[in-house]
């Protein structure tokens, strides 16, 4: 019988399109390979921020010398081309060992270069991010990442068809890993731009500042004075920025779910073995029904929500219309199911589950940073909802009023926060 994350994916063999027996058996060995890898290379919290910096790195490289970093990258952009969903299993199985494993596999914030890189900047990166580079993504500001519109980091012409952009990016994560970075900016025209970043590129600095999660990462702003940013830098064209961020994040963000998620599950599998041991050991006489109600929704709750996960992450991956709106309401609610869930399931261990080293304190700081990371959930959920109402038919069931056209581009709705 399987065991950890795969014990919970078995169930979804009958629901996840390409989670055959096969493929379930190649996330089981993902799974013991990170396993393996974190005893070589422990991520605990106790341990030197460089150190873990260091260990989350070596872990992406070794998967991907095993071949497991691009089970589920698409074989056009050079993956095995497991299908879409696998990639929230595989991002389930991370969360589960560890919420900063996040990226250890697939191509992260590199999908946008995969996507939407010119030919020299993909074939320069590309193979890269495969190997076990890290990906960052730079689009924050001190005015707020609900904000994109307003972003003040600036392209100059330089006169020999370059541009020079200045500016300063806040809470940015893997600011000292990334080797490469999608960054947003505003084109000398005005308009919000992507662009590939080498991270060694001069004109470059970094402010470290220390989180209160998802610390396995450095964290903080990257300060950009006149970077040279080339054509063949630009990701689509000047001016696709708002577009190429949304599309992104509409895949993204269900993986980030899908993380999170895993994380709620590990705390739910320790707070069981604690009530199996304690009853076990006679501690105490039967499991109380709070204690038994509480694993039960909770457990509903993490299975619902990744099923969810792996909806949202498919419809991104076939560029359905909706997409968008999944996956800022399934990374908002998942994020909030798993933090509730680990917050409750951590009460019944006591006060054991109150220790700084325990599993159940380090996930729900880490969980605490899925709450803003990747977009903070009001915003996420507004989102959503004024999608929902854009696209509803104005008119009450039963009456033939025809639907009424509306812009699903107004300038606030276009505030795909991060
Ligand atoms: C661990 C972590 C990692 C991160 N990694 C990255 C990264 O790699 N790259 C990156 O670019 N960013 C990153 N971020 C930033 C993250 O995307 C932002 O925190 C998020 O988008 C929210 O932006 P903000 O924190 O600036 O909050 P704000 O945009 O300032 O919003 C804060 C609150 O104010 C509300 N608000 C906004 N406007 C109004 C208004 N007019 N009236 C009332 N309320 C308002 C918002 O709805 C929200 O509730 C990271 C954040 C964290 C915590």
């Amino acid at each position: 019988m399987s065991t950890g994350a795969v014990r919970w994916l078995e169930p979804l063999q009958r629901s996840v399109p390409g989670l055959g027996t096969g493929v379930l058996a190649r996330i089981a060995r993902f799974d013991d390979a990170l396993t393996g890898l974190l005893a070589a290379f422990p991520v605990d919290h106790g341990l030197a921020p460089e150190t873990r910096s260091l260990h989350l790195r070596q872990v992406r490289q070794r998967l991907a010398a095993d071949s497991l970093l691009s089970l589920a990258v698409p074989a056009r952009h050079g993956g095995h081309g497991y299908p879409a969903g696998i990639q929230a299993l595989l991002q389930f199985a991370c969360g589960y060992h560890d919420v900063n494993l996040r990226d250890s596999t697939g191509l992260g914030h590199g999908q946008l270069i995969a996507d939407h890189a010119t030919p020299q900047a993909r074939d320069r990166w590309l193979p890269a991010i495969l190997a076990g580079a890290v990906p960052g993504i730079a689009i924050t500001e001190s005015q707020g990442g609900t904000r994109v519109h307003a972003t003040t980091t600036h392209a100059v012409a330089a006169g020999d068809g370059t541009w020079r952009v200045t500016g300063v990016k806040t809470w940015i994560s893997r600011l000292t890993e990334a080797a490469v970075f999608c960054l947003f900016f505003t084109s000398p025209s005005g308009q919000l731009t992507a662009a590939v970043l080498d991270a060694s590129s001069a004109g470059l600095s970094r402010q470290l500042i220390t989180p209160a999660g998802l610390s396995g990462w450095a964290w903080g702003e990257l300060r950009l004075d006149q970077v040279t940013i080339r054509p063949c830098d630009i990701l689509g064209q000047p001016g696709d920025g708002m577009r190429l961020l949304r599309g992104h994040f509409a895949a993204y963000r269900p993986l980030v779910a899908a993380t999170a998620l895993g994380a709620a599950a590990a705390v739910h599998d320790h707070a069981a073995a604690v009530l199996a041991c304690r009853r076990h050991d006679g501690t105490i006489p039967r499991v109380r029904d709070s204690a038994l109600i509480t694993l039960g929704r909770t457990w509903a709750q993490v299975n619902a929500a990744l099923l969810g996960a792996v909806t949202a992450h498919q419809l991104a991956a076939t560029g359905h219309p909706d997409a968008e709106t999944w996956g800022c309401g399934v990374k908002a609610h998942a994020a909030d199911i798993a933090y509730q869930a680990a917050s409750e399931l951590a009460l019944l261990e006591g006060a054991a589950g109150f220790t700084a080293s325990s599993l159940a304190v380090k996930v729900r700081a880490d969980l605490n940073a899925l709450l803003y990371a990747d977009g903070i959930h009001d915003s996420l959920y507004r989102s959503a909802g004024r999608n929902l109402i854009t696209s509803a038919t104005p008119a009450l069931p039963g009456t033939a009023t025809a639907p009424i056209p509306q812009p699903r581009d107004s300038p606030d709705q276009a505030l795909a926060s991060t």
